[in-house]
């Protein structure tokens, strides 16, 4: 059973609101779209927590006042 990240494969919708502005986030993408890999902008240790494969971290923005925040998905098989 493969295992995927939910908000990649648009299972679910992002519904976290801005705690500046309360707009409704928008999903920027998983950080690896933006890093990649092996970049030492990678920290999201902390997320992952010595299971690189249960999360998926994802950069979500607010389109009205700039703010972001990364947000972790765990995975789901399909
Ligand atoms: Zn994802
Ligand atoms: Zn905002």
């Amino acid at each position: 059973m493969e295992k995927v990240c939910p908000v990649c494969n648009g299972l679910v919708a992002v519904a976290e609101n801005c705690p500046r502005c309360g707009r409704r986030l928008v999903d920027g993408g998983a950080l690896e779209n933006y890093f990649g890999p092996y970049s030492p902008y990678m920290d999201v240790a902390s997320f992952q927590q010595g299971a690189p494969d249960v999360h998926c971290v994802h950069l979500l923005y607010c389109p009205a006042c700039g703010y972001d925040v990364r947000a972790a998905w765990d995975l789901v098989a399909i």
